[in-house]
């Protein structure tokens, strides 16, 4: 089977960082003869849409829809704006979203060798946020109610459904990494602010539904958001997979991203039931844009996060290796030293992506016998 991979380049670093990311799929490709994809670009964005008043084309919506993955670089620039004032990206990806099913946002935070990170120590580092990306605070996106000018509200929205499939996911998540482990641990944290708001109370309560009916073996601890935000800063290896609501999982993952060296080393998986889009955590950075300065690893790790998905999904050895050889490779460089500026380094985009090519290719060659920790 020919994987059908539809590539969404989009705007700023966009092009380049997903560029880099092609080039080491290309090198998967080479050495894993029986492991085909097909990778297509399709137009969307906020360039596309100043020149044809389209930001998502429904062409690129179908074929979107029709492929096996969605790998995404950045869209959005800040001087184009639909006329009620916002940018494109939002929209775009919540159409996504929606359209696609894609409930569960997966944020892999891991420290890679040889990365200092932006806050907390040297520690390892290594926990999976997921979070809930079709209701929540985002349920009213695009509506919301608004009186005279004078008032203006968003809602929560908590369904026993959403809550019920991302708590499922988080568990799911958690089994998968447990049999990665030598010590076999699984531990999912349920992230909410249950002590005020009714909605997150009911969150709480579905969460401990699903893990007493369903998922009795598997270790569960709860955590509130405010108290969450310094402790996953303080102590970040007691944490295996956490899950919650929308809006706390779109603040918490940037804010983790500082343990990991930054927004350039933090992929991301949109993920549903039948589809999955792979697209780094960070934007289209566009004061960077063409300078060959953009970290592509957040990319080339979505790529991976991408591979692996593909691997379970269709029990499909070839690509979890696939990805098993990007993960290593990426280890390889960074252990290496060589790295961009945000990183404190001077390499250059196009060399981490030829190096990590490379270094997947040697690799390869070499039988990368084992697991990257
Ligand atoms: P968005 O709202 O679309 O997420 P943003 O404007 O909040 O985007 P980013 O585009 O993510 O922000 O950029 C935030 C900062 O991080 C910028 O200073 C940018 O230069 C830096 N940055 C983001 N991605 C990278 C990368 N891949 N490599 C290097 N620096 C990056």
């Amino acid at each position: 089977m020919t994987y059908q991979i539809a590539v969404l380049r989009g705007d700023g670093i966009g092009p380049e960082i997903t560029d880099e990311a092609t080039k080491v799929l290309d090198a998967v490709q080479s050495v894993q003869p029986g492991l085909k994809m097909a990778l297509t670009p399709y137009d969307a964005g906020a360039e596309h849409y100043t020149r044809t008043g389209e930001a998502l084309p429904a062409a690129t919506f179908e074929a979107v829809k029709a492929a096996d993955a969605i790998l995404l670089g950045a869209m959005g620039l800040p001087e184009v704006r639909m006329p009620d004032g916002t940018e494109v990206q939002g929209r775009i990806i919540i159409r996504l979203r929606k359209g696609l099913g894609l409930y569960a946002g997966v944020r892999p935070i891991k420290l890679y060798p040889g990365v200092t990170p932006t806050v907390g120590s040297s520690g390892p580092v290594d926990f999976v946020i997921v979070r809930e990306s079709t209701e929540g605070l985002f349920a009213s996106f695009d509506g919301g109610m608004e009186i005279h000018d004078e008032v203006v509200g968003d809602t929560m929205l908590i369904s026993r459904a959403g809550t019920e499939r991302v708590s499922r996911f988080a568990f799911r998540t958690a089994q998968e990494r447990a049999a990665k482990r030598s010590d076999g641990k699984a531990l999912v944290t349920c992230v909410d602010k249950a002590n005020i708001f009714r909605s997150l109370a009911f969150f709480r309560k579905v969460f401990t539904e699903v893990a007493e009916r369903e998922y009795p073996t598997i270790e569960r601890n709860y955590a509130l958001i405010d108290a969450l935000s310094l402790a996953i800063i303080q102590n970040p290896s007691a944490y295996d997979v956490l899950v919650m609501e929308n809006m706390f999982g779109d603040i918490l993952s940037d804010l983790a991203a500082a343990l990991n060296g930054g927004l350039g080393m933090a992929p991301s998986g949109d993920i549903g039931d039948r589809h999955g889009l792979f697209q780094p955590s960070h934007g289209s950075a566009p004061t960077i844009a063409g300078k060959g300065v953009a970290n592509p690893l957040a990319t080339i790790l979505s790529a991976k996060m991408m591979l692996e998905w593909l691997g379970s999904r269709h029990g499909d050895e070839l690509a979890t290796q696939g990805a098993e050889l990007i993960e290593r490779a990426v280890c390889e460089v960074t252990a290496s030293g060589l790295v961009t500026p945000d990183l404190g380094g001077k390499a250059r985009t196009e060399e981490i992506g030829d190096a990590v090519a490379d270094a997947v290719r040697r690799l390869s060659r070499s039988g990368h016998a084992g697991s990257a920790s």
